[in-house]
C-alpha cells in the first residue's frame, strides 16, 4: 500500500511540476517577447448602429511567437497577471494604443471622432502609480483624455475596494472613461453603479447568446439592463453579437452601440484604418 501511495504522489508530483515548468516558460518567454516586441495590437470595432459608423475600437493584444504563430491573450494574460508582468504588458498595451490612435488621427478623417478602449486587469488598477501611467501614455501621443476608455471588471471593484475607489475617482479626474467590461458576470452589487463614476457597461456575450429566442430568458435581462443604464445615463454596449437576428433585437430595445463577430472581427491595424476609410 505504501508502495502503491508513493507511487501516486509521484504521478501527482510529477503533473505539477510539468505545469509549473510550462508555466515558467511561458513567463519567461513572455518577458522575452516583450522586449522583442513580439506583441501586437488588434482591434475590434465597436459600431454606433444609429449613426451607421465606428464609433470606437477595443485594443486586444496578440502575442506574434516565433513558433507557435498568433497566440490569444487567454493563453497568455492570466499567467502575465499571476507574475506581475502584466503591469509592463499593461502599460505597453496603453502606450501602443494611444500612438495608434493618433496616427489615424492624423492619416484618416473618419479617425476623427475615434475612441478607443485598453483593458485593464485587476493586477493594474491596484498599482500606485496607474494613474501616471495612463497619464503618461495619453500626454505622450498628443490625445485627450476623453479619446480613452479602461475597461475593467466588476471582479475589480470588489478587491480591495477603498484603493479602487480611489484609483477610479483619480482616473474619471484625468477624463478617461470608465467602462465595466463583461458586465453582469461578476455577481456584485449593482450599488457600484451609484459610487463609481462608470459611463458605459459593455453586456457580456453570454447574455447575448440567447437574445433572439423566447426560451433562454436573456431578452429580459438584457432589456433590464438596458432600462437600468438608460435611467442612470451611462451607455450600453453589448458584446459578442454574431447574428443578425441578435442584432435586430437589439436594435429593437434601442441600442446605439454594439460589438461582435457580426459586424467586424478583431482586425491588425491596416485593415481597421481600411474599414475607417470605407
Ligand atoms: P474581453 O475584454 O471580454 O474581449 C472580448 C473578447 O471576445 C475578445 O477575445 C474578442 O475577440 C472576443 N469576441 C468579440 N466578438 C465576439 C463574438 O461575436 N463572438 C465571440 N465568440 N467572441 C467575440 P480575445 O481577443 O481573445 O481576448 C480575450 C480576453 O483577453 C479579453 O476579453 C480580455 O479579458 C483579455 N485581454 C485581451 N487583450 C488584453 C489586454 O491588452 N490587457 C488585458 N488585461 N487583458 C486583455
Ligand atoms: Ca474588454
Ligand atoms: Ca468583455
Ligand atoms: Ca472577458
Amino acid at each position: 500500500a505504501k508502495e502503491a501511495g508513493r507511487g501516486r504522489y509521484e504521478v501527482f508530483d510529477e503533473g505539477m511540476r510539468a505545469r509549473a515548468v510550462a508555466r515558467l516558460q511561458v513567463e519567461n518567454e513572455l518577458r522575452r517577447a516583450l522586449d522583442r516586441e513580439e506583441l501586437q495590437l488588434f482591434f475590434q470595432p465597436i459600431h454606433d448602429l444609429q449613426a451607421g459608423r465606428i464609433a470606437s475600437c477595443e485594443a486586444l493584444v496578440r502575442w506574434n511567437h516565433p513558433e507557435r504563430g498568433l497566440v490569444g491573450p487567454d493563453q497568455f494574460i492570466p499567467i502575465a497577471e499571476e507574475s506581475g508582468l502584466i503591469v509592463p504588458l499593461g502599460a505597453w498595451v496603453l502606450q501602443r494604443a494611444c500612438r495608434q490612435l493618433a496616427r489615424w488621427r492624423r492619416s484618416v478623417e473618419a479617425a476623427d471622432s475615434l475612441r478607443i478602449t485598453v483593458n485593464l486587469s485587476a493586477r493594474q488598477v491596484t498599482q500606485p502609480d496607474i494613474v501616471d501611467t495612463v497619464a503618461e501614455a495619453i500626454e505622450e501621443a498628443g490625445l485627450d483624455p476623453q479619446d480613452i476608455g479602461l475597461e475593467i471588471t466588476e471582479h475589480v471593484l470588489i478587491e480591495d475596494a477603498q484603493t479602487t475607489a480611489d484609483t477610479l475617482r483619480r482616473l474619471q479626474r484625468l477624463g478617461v472613461r470608465l467602462v465595466i467590461d463583461d458586465f453582469g458576470t461578476g455577481y456584485s452589487s449593482l450599488s457600484y453603479l451609484k459610487r463609481y463614476p462608470i459611463e458605459v457597461l459593455k453586456i457580456d456575450r453570454s447574455f447575448i447568446d440567447g437574445i433572439a429566442d423566447d426560451e433562454s430568458g436573456d431578452l429580459a435581462i438584457v432589456t433590464a439592463i438596458v432600462r437600468m443604464a438608460s435611467a442612470l445615463g451611462v451607455d450600453v454596449i453589448p458584446e459578442g453579437v454574431e447574428t443578425e437576428a441578435q442584432l435586430q433585437a437589439l436594435r429593437d430595445l434601442g441600442c446605439q452601440y454594439a460589438q461582435g463577430f457580426l459586424l467586424d472581427r478583431p482586425l491588425p491595424p491596416e485593415e481597421l484604418e481600411a474599414r475607417l476609410r470605407g
